[in-house]
């Protein structure tokens, strides 16, 4: 079913979600975009493969904040795919009670460093502007409030509670999708090692595993995280890489009153499940180096700074024992937003690489799969496409036909 074929009017679309049934489709990845995509293509109909080099969730999803947000500064388009991504964990936190342990909506709280950078009062007002739930408080309120933060901590200026953000654990989200995926017929081959999407005559045409084996597509879908610019890159497409190697501390269990997400100038913090917290900071990622076998190792004096100041945000001050450090590549687009759609080029080849997978994840996947499926171009998808690159090599463009990727799908 080509997209010329179905034409790209919505009623021909709607005609190409019902024919879906037998469409093959392969994700390569399995993150939290692999498998909602991946979920997504089953609901419609179609017949999905999940290929994974390594386990489920065992790339940047396993090892995320995962803090669910639009907060600050962003493009209309980008928060609102933003707020489209956490209105679906709303509607999944409705319909499956048993995500309230993964899944919470306690809020987040945000402040700035001293100093003349402290934009929190100019970011407060822009959040009242675009209808974006937000509080603006005096660190006095902040205690009253906010129950686990030090008040003592928050800077001058002030902190900024938005009561609608939340947290998700990605690991058990990614378990949600894979049993959904499987009780709809729909198969996860994971621990493959690498595989790559086979491209004849300009279309793709399915996946060689690591071990030779094929798996034929009419559809494939390229959600393979860091991996994603190197494997676009072998088919002559390039995506610019702002990749970098980005630590995540979880904590031992304890007994404390924080709920909310907390950002801060030295750290991030959001409870975990089992009565845990998750730490991150940009600032740790200078201490990060390879170790062997495609692994890495952090600077414990760097974990146990961090340690430091997570617990000088905390209200009592608690000691933090750090039980594991997930050290690994942190997918981000050079230009800093989404890649998310056909691969200019490679009929019937689309890609999802963007940082923010935790509060993209479920709508992005949903869009992805309309969009394999219909051929029909999802608009909140489109200001996130991979012609953006393209654009800085016209060769490439006149040899494909940008346009004409897409109107071929
Ligand atoms: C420290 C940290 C903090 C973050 N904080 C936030 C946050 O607060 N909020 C937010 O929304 N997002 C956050 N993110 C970003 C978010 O976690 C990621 O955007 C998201 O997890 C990316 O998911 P993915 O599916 O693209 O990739 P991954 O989860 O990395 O999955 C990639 C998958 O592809 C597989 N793979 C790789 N190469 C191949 C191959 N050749 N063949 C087959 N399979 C392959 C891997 O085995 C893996 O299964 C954070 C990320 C990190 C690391």
């Amino acid at each position: 079913m080509d997209r010329q074929a179905a034409g790209t009017s919505a009623a021909a679309a709607t005609r190409a979600l019902r024919e879906a049934a037998g469409l093959k489709t392969v994700v390569i990845g399995g993150g939290v975009f692999g498998l909602a995509a991946a979920v997504h293509l089953a609901r419609l109909g179609a017949a999905v493969t999940v290929v994974s080099a390594g386990p489920l969730g065992g790339g940047a999803s396993g090892r995320s904040l995962s803090w669910l947000n639009s907060a600050r500064r962003r493009s209309p388009a980008y928060h609102a795919l933003r707020m489209a991504g956490l209105e679906r964990y709303r509607t999944l936190s409705r319909q499956v009670p048993v995500s309230a342990a993964w899944l919470r909506f306690d809020g987040g709280l945000t402040f700035d460093a001293e100093g003349p950078d402290n934009a929190i009062e100019a970011v407060a007002r822009h959040e009242w502007d675009i209808g974006y739930e937000a509080r603006f408080l005096t660190p006095d309120e902040v205690a009253a409030e906010v129950p686990g933060v030090d008040a003592a901590a928050v800077t001058g200026p002030g902190a900024i509670f938005n009561p609608g953000e939340g947290w998700v654990d990605l690991g058990a989200l990614i378990a949600h999708l894979a049993a959904e995926l499987r009780a709809r017929g729909g198969v996860v081959l994971d621990e493959m090692g690498p595989a790559e999407p086979v491209v004849t005559g300009g279309r793709a045409t399915g996946v060689v595993l690591a071990d030779g084996r094929r798996v034929a597509a009419d559809r494939v879908l390229v959600a393979a995280g860091a991996a994603v610019p190197r494997m676009l890159a072998a088919l002559g497409v390039e995506v610019a890489d702002a990749t970098p190697l980005a630590c995540l501390v979880r904590t031992a269990p304890l007994d404390h009153p924080l709920k909310a997400v907390l950002n801060t100038p030295r750290v991030a913090i959001r409870p975990d499940v089992g009565g845990r917290f998750v730490l991150d900071a940009d600032w740790t990622e200078g201490s990060i180096s390879p170790a062997k076998a495609g692994s890495y190792r952090i600077a414990p004096d760097t974990v146990a700074a961090l340690l430091a100041e997570a617990s000088r945000v905390l209200s009592g001050r608690p000691v933090l024992e750090a039980r594991s450090c997930g050290i690994g590549p942190k997918p981000i687009p050079g230009d800093g937003q989404p890649v998310f759609g056909p691969v200019d080029g490679v009929a019937g080849l689309s890609v999802a690489f963007s940082h923010s997978g935790a509060t993209l994840g479920l709508i992005a996947g949903e869009l992805l799969a309309r969009e394999m499926v219909t051929g029909r171009p999802e608009p909140l998808l489109e200001p996130f496409r991979v012609a953006r690159f393209l654009a800085r090599r016209p060769s490439l463009l006149a040899g494909s036909g940008a346009a004409g990727a897409l109107a071929e799908m």
